[in-house]
């Protein structure tokens, strides 16, 4: 047993087995700290109704925080005189953890799933250019056996004179596309002023990459009723896409599909490093279905297909990729999408890789 600290309450010393299965916090205090300083971080916690328990050590003490983690959150005892560290016990994220729910969830939309056995084979024009685009290429990953249709109506782009999408307008055409194909839509959601319109018409709502961290369009989509397809930023880890799931799941949407679609690295031959790596972490650490994008992680055509192969075989729940009458003309991600007339073949080899997997398209 540690020498109990002077001064210290002799209830509040020592942590207990019992104590350890419930800690959320460690604070660790700097070598100098003083009775006092950690008397004032006991008193913080009970005030909060939280408990500390002190681990009195030879070089500096640690106090085991216990309560409700928000709370003990909004306490910010990193900045406490004599706090030296802060360090959590659980994981930051609950909602979406596989420890909160150990059984995968199956997403269902209209008929169709994703998740558990179900493999979401979303595809679909990157971009709604016309009516004619949209309708072709739905109606050819229709032929094809997809599960879902694709389409942007507000497009996020790099430079500021590029085509931005045909916003209402291209819902109205997607919506159309639905009603010939009776394929699910999926769209994305830029801007909280959009709510209604995007949320109004689609069925699964994409946040994209660069909207990741939106954490105001994170809280709006989750207190929707619709889908959420949540894409990983090119800079963000993966405990950081989880804790923007938790921001959505935490308004009481918990009906969300992650997607890797690449990170940025110093390599300069595929648009994005496509980390693979990070679906198996991802099916480890959350109930909830993963997917990728081979289209945007690749950058070209040739390589959708390899890397949709590799994306089943790691075990993600489904791909989203990107299709064209003619890609050559297309006004954005011409480079990557696949042509209409090549989508039956590509389909059936993405099928084959899928059944042998012991699943089928959802
Ligand atoms: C998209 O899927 O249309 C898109 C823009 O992808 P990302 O947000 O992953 O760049
Ligand atoms: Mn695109």
């Amino acid at each position: 047993m540690p020498e109990p600290v002077e001064g210290m309450p002799d209830d509040d010393a020592v942590i207990t087995a019992e104590d350890a299965a419930e800690l959320q916090l460690l604070v660790v205090m700097s070598r100098r700290a003083a009775p006092d300083q950690v008397e004032e971080v006991l008193s913080r916690l009970d005030r909060i109704g939280a408990r500390g328990r002190v681990a009195p050590g030879r070089e500096s003490t640690v106090i085991g925080a216990i309560g409700d983690r928000d709370e003990l959150a909004s306490l910010a005892l990193e900045g406490f005189a004599g706090v030296q560290q802060v360090l959590p016990v659980q994981r930051p994220y609950k909602w979406v953890s596989r420890e909160t729910s150990p059984e995968p969830t199956t997403i269902q939309v209209r008929g169709r799933r994703i998740g558990g056995d179900n493999f979401g084979f979303i595809a679909g024009p990157c971009t709604v250019e016309s009516r004619a685009q949209t309708l072709e290429t739905a109606q050819a990953v229709h032929d094809a056996g997809a599960s879902m249709l694709r389409g942007g109506a507000y497009k996020p782009r790099t430079s500021p004179y590029s085509f931005k999408g045909l916003g209402t307008q291209a819902l109205e055409i997607l919506a159309e596309a639905r009603e010939e194909t009776g394929l699910p839509l999926v769209t994305e959601l830029m801007d909280p002023r959009h709510v209604e319109a995007v949320i109004g018409t689609t069925d699964v709502v994409q946040i994209g990459a660069r909207n990741m961290q939106n954490f105001f369009l994170l809280s709006e989509v989750g207190r929707g009723d619709k889908p959420v397809l949540l894409k990983r930023g090119p800079s963000a880890s993966v405990e950081e896409l989880l804790m923007a799931a938790e921001y959505v799941a935490r308004e009481g949407n918990e009906r969300i599909v992650l997607c890797e679609r690449g990170i940025k690295t110093f390599e300069r031959t595929t648009r994005y490093t496509l980390d693979l790596g990070s679906v198996a972490v991802l099916k480890h650490e959350t109930h909830l279905p993963v997917i990728v994008d081979p289209s945007h992680a690749a950058g070209r055509r040739d390589l959708v297909l390899p890397l949709a192969r590799a994306a089943a075989a790691v075990g993600a729940d489904g791909i989203i990729v990107e299709s064209h009458p003619a890609p050559e003309e297309a006004l954005c991600d011409g480079p990557q999408q696949i042509p209409t007339a090549e989508f039956g073949e590509f389909a059936r080899e993405v099928r084959s890789v899928v059944e042998l997997l012991g699943k089928q398209i959802g």
